[in-house]
């Protein structure tokens, strides 16, 4: 951002005199309310501590509170477009199968995309990993001299490191997305797929705008801070030299890709600027048009409760004196297609609702997963990334299978979330403290003899232990829980005392 901008930005003045949005309802004064509560705390490769970061969110009831209901709705704004829909389990099969297919072919589905979108003057490019997309990106801008670029909202370039890696490179990166605008400004990642600064109260926004474009801090009406943040970032998106867009699908057939968004930021970003460069995971891919309308049709209803996106935008090739780029990212997608247990998440089309349905997602906030991804998709996906560090993800849930349940694209994600914990017990990735209790645990519950033996040990425990033993700082299982009260007898010696026979 140049500093005459920044000037120009700061000063109170000039956002108080805003036209249309700030009149348009009512302003609500800010109380002194509760601080937002931050991400999980990241230490280098140690494992994230996710329940760490939940236990601060839930601490913050108003965020807590906030967050549990906006998904919620979401979810329940699902169930009720669902229902509207006769054949909507048999769409989700579809696309399922269409996802399972394409996968299984995808060397052939990407060199005919390559063919057709270099037909259509697409420029298309490869990149292995984050290191190379990145690279890549920057070798075009140097040759273009892009010093500003505007960006609608991708979870792959936060795969990437993309915007920290420009900042470095002295390239401005301006994302279009409202709520990716606030995160970009709060130097936080987005904490969902789909609503990147969800977990955010008004007044939380109204600090940050406060903060990095001189707006009123005491008011936290929603028109006046779109119409700051439009105003502030307007003039920013009409001097960029160069935009990118993710593509949620991309079509081999017609050598196309589509977006889909509720703001219209990837079309300001794709068509603003003469050079438009896409980043595209390889799994994006579907064979073409006669497939599209399934994933359409599934994607906003299953998002936002919503029956289509706003803009559902297709791209064909670089309009008249522009240029067009598209850039297909692996980052680990191969490694995973070749896992036998964990491929289908694959078929993720980053839609969230596993996210909106599950209760610990919703309680405890996408950035306490301290991951790019979070929620359900998170945990089956971020271990394959980095298993240490992300090795205490796929048990922050409940197993419940609701976010199986609501997949649009049938990933059967509990299950997963189940074989990476026997996956992580496999390769030794589990805390000791864990692990010895495990290990206890199985041998006892393998043996009816020690069973039946350490069941009269265990009541006298929960009767005469102190009360420090159990509810203690390093046992973590009695910070949310009362022991419960011991039985006089187990069923077991019920049975025996009333039916005479061996249980
Ligand atoms: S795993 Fe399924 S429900 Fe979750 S984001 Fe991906 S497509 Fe949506």
């Amino acid at each position: 951002m140049s500093d005459d901008l920044h000037g120009e930005l700061k000063d109170p003045s000039r956002t108080s005199q805003l036209t249309h949005g700030a009149a348009s309802s009512e302003p609500l004064k800010s109380r002194l309310i509760e601080p937002q509560p931050r991400g999980a705390k990241i230490h280098g490769n140690h494992p994230v501590d996710q329940s760490e970061a939940a236990n601060r969110f839930i601490a913050a009831p108003e965020h807590e509170a906030m967050h549990d209901a906006r998904l919620w709705d979401l979810r329940q704004k699902r169930d009720k477009e669902m229902h509207g829909i006769e054949e909507w389990e048999e769409l989700r099969d579809l696309a399922s199968q269409i996802k399972e297919h394409t996968l299984s072919n995808l060397d052939d589905y990407l060199e005919m995309f390559e063919k057709n979108a270099t037909a259509n003057g697409i420029k298309v490019h490869w990149a292995k990993d984050a290191a190379e997309h990145n690279a890549i990106v920057l070798d075009i801008l140097r040759k273009h001299d892009v010093q500003r670029l505007i960006k609608s909202k991708s979870m792959l370039t936060e795969e990437c490191g993309f915007r920290e890696f420009m900042a470095k490179e002295g390239v401005e990166i301006i994302e279009t997305d409202l709520g990716e605008r606030i995160q970009q400004l709060d130097d936080e990642a987005p904490s969902h797929v789909v609503v990147p600064a969800v977990h955010k109260l008004r007044t939380d926004v109204a600090g940050v705008f406060a903060r990095t474009i001189g707006s009123d801090p005491g008011n936290a009406d929603a028109h006046y801070l779109t119409e700051c943040q439009r105003e502030a970032t307007r003039p920013l998106i009409l001097s960029a030299q160069a935009g990118m867009t993710g593509g949620n699908f991309v079509l081999a057939e017609t050598g196309t890709f589509v977006t889909c968004t509720n703001e219209g930021n990837a079309d300001l970003s794709a068509n603003t600027p003469p050079l438009h460069i896409a980043s595209i995971g390889i799994e994006k891919l579907i064979p073409g048009l006669n497939e599209l309308p399934v994933f359409v049709r599934l994607l906003s209803r299953s998002a936002l409760g919503s029956p289509i996106t706003q803009y559902t935008s297709h791209f064909r090739g670089p309009r008249e004196g522009g240029e067009m780029h598209v850039v297909l990212v692996d980052n680990g997608r191969s490694e995973r297609l070749n896992m036998e247990k964990f491929w289908p998440g694959l078929k993720c089309i980053r839609c969230g609702a596993c996210m909106n349905t599950c209760p610990v997602f919703r309680r405890s906030g996408g950035l306490s997963y301290g991951a790019t991804y979070a929620g359900p998709i998170g945990l089956i996906i971020d271990p394959t990334y980095n298993l240490h560090k992300y090795r205490n993800l796929p048990y922050s849930s409940t197993l419940n299978g609701s976010c199986t349940n609501v997949c649009p694209v049938k990933i059967n994600i509990h299950e997963q979330i189940a074989d990476w914990r026997k996956n992580l017990a496999g390769q030794g990735e589990i805390p000791l403290v864990k692990k010895t209790m495990m290990k206890a645990a199985g041998e006892v519950l393998s043996s009816p003899h020690l069973y039946r033996a350490s069941l009269p040990l265990g009541r006298s425990a929960l009767r005469h232990l102190p009360h420090f033993m159990i509810y203690n700082k390093l046992n973590t299982w009695g910070r949310h829980r009362d022991v419960p009260e011991a039985p006089k007898q187990t069923f077991n010696e019920w049975y025996r005392k009333n039916r005479g026979k061996k249980a």
